[in-house]
Parts: structure tokens; sequence; C-alpha cells
């Protein structure tokens, strides 16, 4: 799996659908070919929820299996082992770095320049491993819409749709 979208992101993505950075992002969620695409939860699930247009987003991809939601249970133990690990710089976003390392999603949809820590946090291999985290800010980053080894949906792609994804991820970071 795939792609996380933080809150920001996603309220910018609600106000601008049309905008190439988040219209990419849309239609790579929405693309025919099955597999769940987006993984939220936890503190940043309730986030996304107080957006309007994007919780109507939330609900017709879980129906349609794009997305899936993780549990505050499910993503607590590793959210309470990066507040005691010390290496966040970030200061509340627990619950998105552990459910990138809960869920295997390597993408974190952020405005980066707004949150610099963050996006220090997903791309630092001592706290997102063994896969490295990318940050997807705008359309230049569009290699980093794909599936990554160990996500949700990685199992059940066909050989050439893996290929495809480790090419396209490994072009550049
Ligand atoms: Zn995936």
């Amino acid at each position: 799996m795939c792609i996380i979208i933080d809150a920001n992101f996603a309220s910018d993505m609600s106000a601008h659908p049309a905008e190439p950075r988040y219209r990419l992002v849309r239609e790579w969620i929405q693309q025919p070919e099955p597999g769940v695409r987006l993984v939220y939860g936890g503190a940043l699930g309730t986030e996304l929820k107080k957006i309007h247009w994007f919780r109507n987003q939330l609900v017709e991809w879980d129906r349609a299996g794009k997305s899936k939601p993780f549990t505050p249970v499910a993503l607590a133990p590793a959210a309470r082992a990066l507040r005691q690990g010390g290496l966040c710089k970030s200061k509340d976003d627990f619950d998105t770095l552990a459910l990138a390392l809960v869920s295997g999603a390597r993408t974190l949809c952020l405005q980066a320049r707004a949150d610099k820590a963050l996006a220090q946090d997903f791309k630092n291999p001592k706290i997102i491993s063994p896969q490295r985290g990318g940050v997807y800010e705008t359309d230049k980053h569009r290699h980093l819409l794909s599936h990554t080894e160990g996500c949700p949906a990685w199992n059940g792609l066909p050989p050439e749709a893996k290929k495809r994804d480790q090419r396209r991820r490994g072009r550049r970071r």
C-alpha cells in the first residue's frame, strides 16, 4: 500500500481538486485496477474526517476497496515506540508514522514546506524501514504513486505490476 495523505494536503486537495498535483493522487487511487491504495486511521483519520469533501471520498473509496482504515488500537504500539524512541523531530505525528510502519505504506502526501519535521521523519531510514519512505508534494513526485513491497496490496499484484512499480519508484527518491 501505497499512500498516506496528511490532513493539510487533504484540505488543499479538497479545495483545489483539479490542480495537477491533487488530480494525479485522486486518479491513482481511483484507477480501475483492484487493490487498496490509501491507508488512514488514528489521529490522522480523525483529522481527515473533519474535511467534508474528503470524508465523502473516504466513504466511496472504502466501499470500492481503494482505501483502508486502521484502528487506533492497531497503531498504538508502534506510535508508543516512536514516542519513546526519541528520534522523531515532528511533535504530534506519531500516528501518521505508525501508520506507515503498520500498513507498509511508504508514500506520504504532505505540504512538506509547511511541515519540514514530518517530511524529515518520514524519509529517515532510522524511523521508516526497511523500505524507505518518500514524500509526495507536487506532480514532480508522481513516481511515488506506486505500490511498495510489503504493502497490503503487494501480494495480490500480478508480477508485471510489481515490476512496473519497482521500476517507477526505483528511478528517483
Ligand atoms: Zn500498495
